[in-house]
């Protein structure tokens, strides 16, 4: 028995009213309809049927009553115009009356708050016009409608963000079952006349408690939820944990202490030693970016610099990393590179080549000397701009290496299509290195992939010599791991560089 139809059989005998709805949007979702007229046909009967079923028609009645006795000014407020649903105030009243039934006595705690949302209603809006978006709003408004039925009130509070209260019968399994039919909806392409419209929606789910008192709150940790859930790719949901509360929180104060932390001078960089794995000769550094902050110490890049990224400060920062690592080159040795990580959000600046090149004639570092790191990941998003670029710095001669290499899932032919000049493996497949060499065949597979696509390979986090000598059997050309050498401060790097270039002159 399919699982979608397990749980139909499980909560129609189960629990009645919102249950038997929420299991029908299951089971449907398999074979739903994206023209909206044969959608309606086939879901207005089931619905109706499921309605006297359940005994829907008391909540319809509920607001239907509510409607008739209230002001028309009043009506207006509580409709989103565009789409018919409930607007946020319209939600916000039902809830409300919600947590006033829950406060004289009855339960609340099998009511959650969905808040779903899709990306494309600006691209819409600009290309083909508002029009044409308040057109798809309200085919996506009337899939969800005939779904939800009388299961709860349902809203568009903001542009394309629909949101529902659901009363969920029984367990976890119907809220699961619901958010993916209520997705599954929400990530059908919208057909309008001759034009298809491509949508995928995610998802976010708090609970409605009796007691949490307005809507403000519980629909805030919805949609933390479903911004969590983005991250994870399009069609997703997540339910709320307070843990999300604080990571948000702590990403808001970093993001206000990070435009501080230029001023204060709290950043540095650190240079952590490659090596070529066969001749042992120091090759480069990659530029590691510190910051300690005035009260609380160091804080990880890890953390702050996808904060960074999204608010926009990784344009000035990026650019003082790149200016610092360009002038603290230009005093090593000659042979010696610096790598530099920069993010796709520096990328997509179209000033980013004019600042590098400025950069470079300031620090008169050359720029066969210098190489950036680009995660393999941030290739996928926009190939066409990424292949310009890369031509673009290929021709100035500053080398590029593709970090964190197979963790991205790059499509082979758009990666040849690159010029790229190393791969750099990630520390998670160095980490599953095995004495039994058989099992190394991914790594041995992605180092000779990188030579047949005209690259030079470096494995970062080798820890161990078990790892190095692994490594060098399978053909890897250069290392960097704590094993070779932490990231150092740059005088120690300096130390470190005019060691040895003094050996290898005396070898
Ligand atoms: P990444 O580019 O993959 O850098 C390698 C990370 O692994 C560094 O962490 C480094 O200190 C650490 N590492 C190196 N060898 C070993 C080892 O043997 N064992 C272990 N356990 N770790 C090792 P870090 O410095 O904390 O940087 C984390 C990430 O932050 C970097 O990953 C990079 O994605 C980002 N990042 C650092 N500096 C910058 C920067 O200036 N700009 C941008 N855009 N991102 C940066
Ligand atoms: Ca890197
Ligand atoms: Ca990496």
């Amino acid at each position: 028995m399919s699982k979608k139809l397990f749980f139909r059989t499980c909560t129609v005998f189960s629990s009645g009213v919102g249950a038997a709805s929420l299991a029908f949007w299951a089971a449907r979702s398999s074979f739903y309809n994206i023209d909206p007229q044969a959608m309606f046909a086939s879901t207005g009967t089931v619905v109706t049927g499921l309605a006297a079923l359940a005994g829907a028609g008391c909540a319809h009645a509920y607001f239907a009553g509510g409607d008739e006795q209230a002001s028309h000014f009043d009506k207006a407020l509580r409709t989103d115009n565009v789409t018919g649903l409930l607007s946020r105030f319209g939600l916000e009243k039902a809830v409300e009356e919600l947590i006033k039934k829950a406060d004289s006595g009855k339960s609340l705690d099998c009511f959650y708050l969905i808040s779903m949302d899709f990306d494309e209603l600006k691209l819409i809006n600009n290309v083909y016009g508002t029009e044409a978006g308040n057109a798809v709003l309200k085919v996506l408004a009337d899939r969800l409608s005939s779904l939800v039925g009388d299961a709860g009130p349902l809203a568009r509070t903001n542009g394309s963000e629909f949101v529902i209260a659901l009363k969920i019968g029984h367990d976890k399994r119907e809220l699961q079952a619901a958010v993916e039919a209520l997705l599954d909806a929400l990530s059908k392409p919208v057909r309008i006349n001759t034009t298809s419209y491509p949508v995928y929606a995610n998802g976010g789910i708090a609970e409605l408690k009796a007691g949490d008192g307005t809507l403000e709150k519980v629909l805030r940790h919805a949609n933390l939820a479903r911004a969590n859930a983005k991250q994870s790719g399009r069609g997703s949901y997540t339910i709320y944990h307070p843990e999300m509360s604080h990571q948000a929180s702590y990403n808001q104060w970093l993001e206000s202490e990070l435009s501080y932390a230029m001023q204060r001078e709290e950043f540095r960089l650190a240079y952590q030693p490659q090596y070529d794995l066969n001749s042992g000769a120091l090759t480069g550094y990659e530029a590691l970016l510190r910051w300690t902050h005035r009260d609380k110490g160091a804080i990880s890049p890890a953390d702050f610099i996808s904060v960074a990224e999204n608010c926009g400060l990784i344009q000035e920062i990026g650019t003082w990393v790149l200016r610092r690592a360009c002038f603290d080159a230009a005093h090593l040795q000659p042979d010696v590179k610096m790598a530099v990580n920069v993010s796709t959000v520096q990328l997509e600046n179209p000033k980013f080549i004019d600042t590098l090149k400025s950069i470079l004639i300031e620090s008169r570092l050359s720029a066969t000397r210098l190489e950036l790191e680009i995660t393999e990941s941030n290739l996928i998003k926009d190939h066409i701009r990424m292949r310009r670029l890369f031509k673009e710095l290929n021709q100035m001669g500053v080398a590029i290496a593709i970090d964190d290499f197979g963790t991205g899932y790059s499509n082979l032919t758009n990666l040849s299509e690159l010029c790229f000049d190393k791969i750099k493996i990630d520390k998670s497949f160095v980490d599953r290195l095995d004495q039994n060499k058989e099992k190394n065949l991914m790594i041995t597979t992605i180092i000779n992939l990188g030579h047949s696509l005209g690259a030079r390979v470096i494995a970062e986090g080798i820890e161990n010599e078990a790892q190095a000598s692994l490594l060098r059997d399978a053909g890897c050309n250069l290392v960097q791991g704590y094993y070779f050498g932490k990231p150092l401060s740059f005088s120690e790097a300096e130390a470190l560089n005019t060691n040895a270039s003094a050996t290898e002159q005396a070898a």
